[in-house]
């Protein structure tokens, strides 16, 4: 399956939140922790199996609220489910 990198950003500030490797296509609903590339700060959550472990989705600049925490089944996979209308995203442009 192809997989293409996004960048996340606020819609309030416009501020830079981060990068997600996403496989397939269709809109950003839910993201997995896993998946996000940058920036480093996630990596800790990645293998979470709480969801109260995993601190919300908030912008780092303007601290609006984006995404909650979410342990998806199968698999337990750490994920966030994004709130529509709180950020947008832009492809990035990684080399293969
Ligand atoms: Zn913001």
């Amino acid at each position: 399956m192809p997989s293409r990198s996004f960048s996340i950003f606020c819609t309030q500030c416009n501020g830079y939140i981060l990068t997600y490797r996403k496989e397939g296509s269709g809109s950003l609903i839910r993201i997995y922790v896993k998946q996000i590339l940058e920036p480093d700060f996630f990596k800790q959550f990645k293998n979470s199996k709480l969801k109260s472990k995993i601190p919300p989705l908030e912008c780092f600049q303007c601290r609006q609220k984006l995404g909650t925490p979410k342990i998806h089944e199968p698999g337990n996979r750490p994920a966030y489910q994004m709130i529509k209308g709180t950020f947008f995203k832009k492809e990035s442009k990684k080399q293969p």
